[in-house]
């Protein structure tokens, strides 16, 4: 299995899986999906009743969203997640009582009128828990009117989207059969032939008053254009089920190229002991 970066930016990656399978590819899909752990907001604890603001006054802990919905919420907030430093709570040496090993806390304490964003969340335990902040800071959570405030506090530990969505890293991950474009020599020169350069201009050109292929990897990532290509005759589209066009994005709790990484690693392992379990019997 060879990966071929197109484009790897910091949320988004494309690539071309090369000498592969369509088992491999929808292996690395469902990896990419659900089997990359992150850190999400699992536990929210409402301080509901009085709260000193921070101007001094008294404000009443209570929002015009039900508690559900906040929790919901906040789970679903991207927690950056270095993998080097954390270990899921049932693998932890603290036995799955919480530590800084499995845990990241976060307190909210705001009073209204306005609007709770991602960024009101606090981590705690100081200077050192500012990289955990959430990455993207103007998510709103609620919006607060006079006199009411939140004071909450959220734990975040380690999961995979087979339990839930908010431990989802990866989204929008898709693939397709690398296409092969093939133009009737007899027809390369037809004007509707030639205004495909346009349907297509990163995957086809005009060379010498011919169409000609320039790129089958670009013109499979161009929007919609092999639709449109397949209805004009003279030009035949096939599809190499060897090689396929791969690409995701991630929610930004880690980069796109760690999350592909780590789903590699995480097949070539289970490859391996599913090996390993053959030959044992
Ligand atoms: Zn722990």
């Amino acid at each position: 299995m060879d990966i071929e970066i197109i484009e790897m930016a910091d949320r988004k990656a494309k690539f071309v899986l090369k000498n592969s399978s369509p088992a491999m590819a929808n292996a690395l899909r469902r990896t990419l999906l659900s089997d990359i752990p992150k850190m999400a907001i699992d536990k929210v604890e409402f301080m509901t009743g009085k709260m000193q603001g921070e101007d001094g006054k008294d404000y009443e802990s209570i929002t015009p969203l039900f508690e559900e919905i906040i929790a919901h919420r906040l789970g679903m907030l991207p927690v950056p997640t270095d993998l080097e430093l954390f270990s899921p709570q049932s693998e932890c040496s603290c036995g799955g009582v919480g530590c800084p090993s499995c845990q990241i806390m976060y307190r909210i304490m705001k009073t209204g009128p306005g609007t709770v964003y991602s960024s009101d969340l606090q981590p705690l335990g100081g200077p050192e828990a500012e990289q955990y902040r959430i990455v993207d800071e103007f998510i709103p959570v609620v919006e607060l009117t006079a006199d009411q405030g939140i004071y909450v506090f959220a734990t975040a530990v380690m999961g995979t989207a087979k339990k839930h969505v908010k431990w989802q890293v990866c989204n929008g991950v898709g693939y397709m059969y690398k296409p092969v474009i093939t133009i009737d020599p007899d027809c390369a020169s037809n004007e509707e032939v030639l205004a495909c350069a346009e349907i297509c201009p990163n995957g086809l050109e005009v060379k010498g008053k011919k169409l000609v292929v320039k790129d089958p990897v670009a013109c499979g990532y161009t929007k919609g254009c092999i639709e449109k290509l397949s209805e004009i005759d003279g030009i035949t589209v096939d599809w190499d089920d060897t090689n396929f066009l791969f690409k995701f994005e991630t929610d930004g709790s880690m980069t796109a190229q760690q999350a592909l990484d780590i789903a590699v690693k995480k097949i070539s392992e289970e490859a391996r002991n599913f090996a390993a379990e053959i030959e044992a019997l």
